[in-house]
């Protein structure tokens, strides 16, 4: 078995107790190690704060094996709280460790200890001090999202992506504006819906391209919009992710690419998760205010299954509330979603706000909605989402 020991907050005691402190800890951790394994067993310090053991010649049953390998750790981590220079920095240092086993017929050094590593990382992400064994499922979803991050990246350069758009319609049914839906063709997979590819996405800096593509196609659209008296007065909404609308510059781009683009601000309407108002609020606001003020709209989306505090909804510059199609599935049958929804209308009314119904599949659906005041919806009763091309035949219909 090969075991791969990481000390947890080693930087913060070095920065505590100052370097030789620290410097001392690491020195005496290998001989303590060393007390946890036989003499014919490898203990070596990879650098830095961490560790491998080698255990060799375990029982040839994988099990007993494990279980061998198991104590050899468990004794490590006890170790790490008796290997202390100062006592009453005991909590301070404790070890995360990953372990992996192996049958030692000429294995890829390299590789296993690749799989200690992702196991001693497991360690980590359970809360540290712990152990953890590597497993090959481990290995399949961390490769899964490697080549998904990939395939994105790629994706992106060749031009994969594709906007679809979802219809709007007021009281009186008509066309009011476009929800704008990333599509991803993949050249293998088929379509993929966003749910798969933007939480991944989310992860990595590629939410930030992916953003500004689609920022600049709807913009782009709009101007094609602008030109055909049938749908000059169309708004289009786009999704901003959190990450991307923390960006310092989220709200410079957003107006660049307006300007450049020669896209009527009045018509882009950004929506907005909830979440973000988890986030330093005052910064939240300035920055819609800067997109109002130019005017662009501000809408909160999935409004009703986040954690909004209703005390500064008010102070929120916001044009719109899109009521989550959750709430509006089971309407007519669920008498609490019924009157959540009331709520959330009344709410809408009493900030002087718009509230849009999305999801709305049926016409009762709809006369439900209308019936408690609603005046925008949106669903596959009206359209589903398609491109542009497609969209342009359900406007002239
Ligand atoms: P969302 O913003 O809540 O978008 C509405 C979703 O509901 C869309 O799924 C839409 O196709 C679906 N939908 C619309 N009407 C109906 C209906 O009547 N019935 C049912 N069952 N579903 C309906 P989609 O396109 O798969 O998008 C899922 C989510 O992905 C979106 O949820 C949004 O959060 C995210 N997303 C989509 N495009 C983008 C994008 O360009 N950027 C970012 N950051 N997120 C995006
Ligand atoms: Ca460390
Ligand atoms: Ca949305
Ligand atoms: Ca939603």
């Amino acid at each position: 078995a090969l075991l791969f020991i990481d000390l947890d907050n080693f930087k913060d005691l070095n920065d505590t107790l100052g370097h030789n402190m620290g410097d001392l800890l690491l020195q005496q951790a290998a001989p303590r190690f060393r007390t946890c394994v036989r003499e014919s067993d490898t203990v070596a310090r990879l650098g830095g704060d961490e560790f491998i053991v080698m255990l060799e010649g375990l029982d040839n049953d994988a099990l007993a094996a494990a279980e061998h390998a198991r104590l050899v750790g468990e004794k490590i981590l006890e170790q790490m709280k008796l290997a202390y220079v100062l006592d009453q920095y005991q909590h301070m240092c404790t070890a995360s460790i990953g372990i992996t086993l192996f049958l030692g017929h000429g294995e890829d050094v390299e590789a296993l200890l690749k799989q200690t590593d992702l196991a001693m990382y497991q360690s980590k992400a359970a809360g540290r001090n712990t152990l953890r064994f590597f497993d090959p499922a481990m290995q399949a979803v961390v490769s899964a999202r490697a080549s998904l991050d990939n395939d994105l990246r790629i994706g992106l350069k060749q031009r994969q992506f594709q906007l679809y758009y979802q219809p709007q319609v007021d009281d009186a049914g008509n066309l009011v504006a476009a929800e704008a839906l990333l599509r991803w063709h993949h050249p293998q997979r088929g379509m993929v819906l966003p749910t798969e590819f933007i939480p991944a996405a989310e992860e990595s800096d590629l939410i930030l391209a992916l953003g500004d593509w689609v920022l600049e196609t709807a913009c782009a659209q709009l101007v094609t919009w602008a030109a055909r008296p049938a749908t000059a007065t169309l708004c289009i909404a786009i999704n901003v992710s959190p990450r991307q609308f923390r960006q310092p510059d989220f709200v410079g781009r957003v107006l660049s690419v307006l300007a450049a683009s020669g896209a009527d601000p009045c018509k882009l309407k950004v929506e907005l998760t909830e979440n973000l108002l988890l986030d330093d609020v005052g910064q939240t606001i300035a920055k819609m205010e800067a997109l109002k003020t130019q005017g662009v709209g501000i809408s909160l989306d999935d409004f009703g299954t986040g954690y909004s505090s209703l005390t500064y909804l008010k102070r929120l510059p916001i044009c719109e509330l899109k009521i989550d199609r959750s709430f509006v599935r089971d309407i007519l049958t669920s008498p609490d979603d019924a009157s959540i929804i009331k709520t959330i209308l009344t709410l809408a009314h009493n900030l002087g706000i718009d509230a849009v119904a999305e999801g709305v599949e049926s016409d009762a659906q709809r006369a439900f909605l209308a019936n408690l005041g609603c005046k925008a919806f949106q669903g596959y009763l009206f359209g589903r989402p398609v491109p542009p091309a497609e969209f342009d035949l359900f406007v002239e219909r």
